[in-house]
């Protein structure tokens, strides 16, 4: 079965290569060219390896203990994660990005789709390398791109664009000779589950899903996995999010390095949470009229009783002020906490987000409102300039062991002065 393409539609996935490996090797000589890997939080897991780290057979996902053999063996650099770092750089490269076109959707931390349909087939994949080349020289992140017809054919593109020297795909013509030999598992949008009905069903590659029946797609599977079949065919079913579509919720939460047991800690931990879930909501210019609390101990402790709990507390008048929003915080997670408890995590979200410029429909509201904004506004210029938490409030308190472990941060923050990297000479 051969299916024309009419479309003239053009997509580019642009994918940075072991983001966070490059972010640490961005200041950092002397890790260029040996095998680097990045851990998860609380030095969990493998998430970023460089490609030295792959020959070794570092796998994705690995913990770290599984791999600490291999580690030190091959003298492979460890790093903790430093998202500080990498929200910064990713910022950047995003940036760049959206000075070719306005029509991007950002995808995840370190790829983003872009529309090319502007630029000629023949031109495209010059464009893709001047892409390319201007993020490496503004940031210094090395990227891959992938471009076709579809979102999951640009995706395709860039699998290949990694392992390609010139970094820059252009999928168009041999199409089926690269879905023949690109594995069910790697396809956009084919998870775990869906991948094992694929090959119980005998379709293990991206080629002959492509030519599956749509009655046995639409039948088997759900929207999305028919949508997937007609995008290798080469048929745009999956438009890009270019607008900003704003989060209906912000949670932050962490893992403590170091089990909690008393109320001043926990109190601290989600102080911080707080603080950073009001500037995130701020910078998008949004308010909420939800807080909750939630804080649990270790479900796999068999030693130690077992406690969760969580309190949602509405607030009269939607607000991004940090100091309203730790006060409602507090006040719940007081009214949750239970004594002779080793707490393993503890989180906030905030809800019912709306936009900031939403009027509300209560008398309260601007005066509350005209008093809060010039204090927020400075303490965000604050922090943006002086590093994270430069301004806070005394209730997030200063020791802070309750933290992740971190144990091979490089301890690197492009928005402080203090953590700028020191060059010995
Ligand atoms: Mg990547």
């Amino acid at each position: 079965m051969s299916y024309t393409n009419s479309s003239k539609k053009k997509v580019a996935l642009i994918d940075c290569n072991s983001f966070y490996v490059s972010c640490e090797r961005l200041f950092n000589p002397k890790i260029q060219n040996v095998p680097v890997v990045v851990l998860s939080n609380n030095d969990g897991c493998v998430i970023s390896r460089s490609t030295e780290a792959k020959k070794i057979g570092i796998k994705m996902g690995e913990p770290y203990f599984k791999v600490k053999d291999l580690v030190k063996k091959n003298n492979v650099q460890i790093f903790s994660s430093n998202y500080a770092l990498y929200g910064d750089l990713s910022r950047r490269v995003m940036k760049v990005l959206k000075g070719f076109t306005d029509k991007i959707e950002i995808y995840s931390i370190d790829e983003a789709f872009l529309d090319l349909s502007h630029i000629k087939d023949e031109q495209v994949e010059n464009y893709g390398k001047q892409i390319r080349e201007r993020v490496l020289k503004w940031t210094g992140i090395p990227t891959s791109v992938g471009i076709s017809n579809t979102k999951t054919l640009s995706k395709v593109a860039n699998h290949i664009a990694k392992k390609n020297k010139a970094g820059v795909i252009f999928l168009k013509k041999n199409i089926d000779t690269i879905l023949k030999n690109f594995d069910i598992a790697d396809i956009w949008g084919v998870g775990r589950q869906l991948s094992k009905l694929y090959i119980k069903n005998g379709i293990n590659n991206a080629y002959k899903l492509k030519n599956i029946s749509n009655t046995w797609v639409k039948k088997s599977t759900n929207v999305l996995g028919a949508k997937t079949v007609m995008e290798l065919r080469g048929i745009p079913c999956i438009d890009l999010e270019t607008e900003e579509t704003k989060r209906k919720s912000c949670c932050v939460s962490r893992s403590f390095g170091k089990k909690v047991e008393s109320l001043d800690k926990l109190k601290e931990s989600i102080t911080t949470h707080c603080l950073n879930a009001a500037e995130k909501i701020r910078t998008d210019k949004q308010t909420t009229r939800a807080v909750t609390v939630f804080i649990r101990t270790s479900p796999f402790d068999k030693n130690r009783k077992y406690y969760s709990n969580s309190i949602t507390i509405e607030l009269p008048v939607a607000t991004n002020n940090s100091i309203e929003l730790v006060k409602t915080a507090i006040s719940g997670l007081k009214k949750i906490y239970k004594y002779g408890y080793f707490y393993q995590k503890a989180g906030i979200i905030l809800s019912k987000l709306r936009d900031a410029s939403e009027k509300e429909l209560n008398l309260l509201a601007p005066i509350l409102e005209n008093k809060s904004k010039p204090l927020m506004r400075a303490i965000d210029f604050t922090n943006a300039k002086y590093g994270r938490n430069a301004i806070s409030i005394a209730q997030a308190g200063i020791s802070n062991d309750w933290k992740m472990r971190r144990e091979h941060s490089s301890r690197i923050d492009t928005a402080s002065f203090d953590f700028l990297p020191k060059i010995n000479i």
